[in-house]
């Protein structure tokens, strides 16, 4: 006899739950739930409403096998293997960084900045899935966006993005965003936007376990953790047009350092918002200088 047999579909909800809490999951209720959704198409309403019916039982098998994935650390986005930012979802899986509610804060910065501007030209450093590249892309249908990703995993999930997408008005550009900076022309893009790995060499390993899946080389900005961001400052400035704009999401506590940095390549006016914890989370400037 199947253990599943004869499970209700809170029963299931319930037992995920406590197997996720005895492993230390933080937000075991939210993850069970997050799973019970994308497994039985039962959100909060449905498991009120018919909790007490009894839950198919290849789908309950599963369900507990993704419970016992998520009880390793892996992280809720790579098991379901899809994640939604800014209203379109992505496909993730190990070898992509998973797109994070703070990264949406840039892209609200970007897109203020692109409304006032026709037929923009983007590029989009470090793009990993494409979150940023394909919503900026969606959103403006007339804008002409460059996603540049070194990794060949994250490349594929990149353009598997763009078609789950239809984003027809983003090019994959694989290279190396250290070195490649040559194949661009001069003052050729509106906007220069990038999520560059950003976290400090040593602090990777002291981080949760859930950041241990994802790849390093999305998260890694060197020893100080400001690596990519005077490479770009110092060969992508010159990509980017006359009254146009430099974008970073950064790390807790480097708005000062890179609004430095940005500043000293020819940007004004930079401007920051916050996350939700109240962290700068952006820097952004304006170009005011011509080469
Ligand atoms: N925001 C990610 C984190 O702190 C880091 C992403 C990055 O390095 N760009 O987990």
């Amino acid at each position: 006899m199947n253990s599943f047999e004869n499970m209700t579909l809170n029963s299931v909800y319930k037992q995920g739950e406590k197997l996720l809490k005895e492993a230390d999951i933080p937000d075991a209720d939210f993850d069970s739930l997050y799973l019970l959704e994308h497994f039985f198409g039962a959100d909060r309403t449905a498991l009120i409403l018919h909790g007490d019916k009894t839950a198919d039982e290849s789908l309950c098998e599963r369900f507990f096998s993704a419970v016992e994935e998520r009880k390793t650390g892996k992280p809720l986005q790579y098991i379901v293997g899809k994640w939604n930012f800014m209203g379109y979802d992505f496909y993730v899986g190990e070898g992509v960084l998973i797109p994070r509610d703070d990264t949406e804060i840039v892209v609200e910065a970007a897109l203020d900045f692109l409304k006032g501007i026709k037929n923009p030209r983007v590029i989009d450093l470090c793009s990993g899935s494409g979150a940023i590249a394909v919503s900026i892309a969606k959103i403006f249908p007339d804008s002409d966006v460059v996603a540049l990703e070194y990794s060949d995993l994250a490349v594929e999930y990149l353009k598997k993005n763009i078609e789950l997408n239809g984003a027809d008005n983003v090019k994959v550009f694989k290279g190396d965003v250290t070195k490649c900076y040559g194949d661009f022309s001069d003052e050729s893009f509106d906007l220069v936007i990038s999520n560059p790995p950003y976290i400090e060499s040593d602090e990777i390993d002291t981080l949760q376990p859930e950041l241990q899946f994802e790849p390093r080389m999305a998260l890694d900005g060197g020893k100080d953790g400001l690596y990519f961001y005077r490479i770009i400052s110092e060969k992508w400035s010159c990509k980017v047009k006359k009254g146009g704009m430099i974008a970073f999401e950064v790390g807790e506590e480097q708005f000062e350092p890179v609004a430095e940095l940005v500043k000293s390549h020819g940007f004004e006016n930079v401007t920051y918002r916050l996350d939700l914890q109240g962290y700068k989370r952006t820097v952004a400037g304006v170009r005011t200088i011509s080469n």
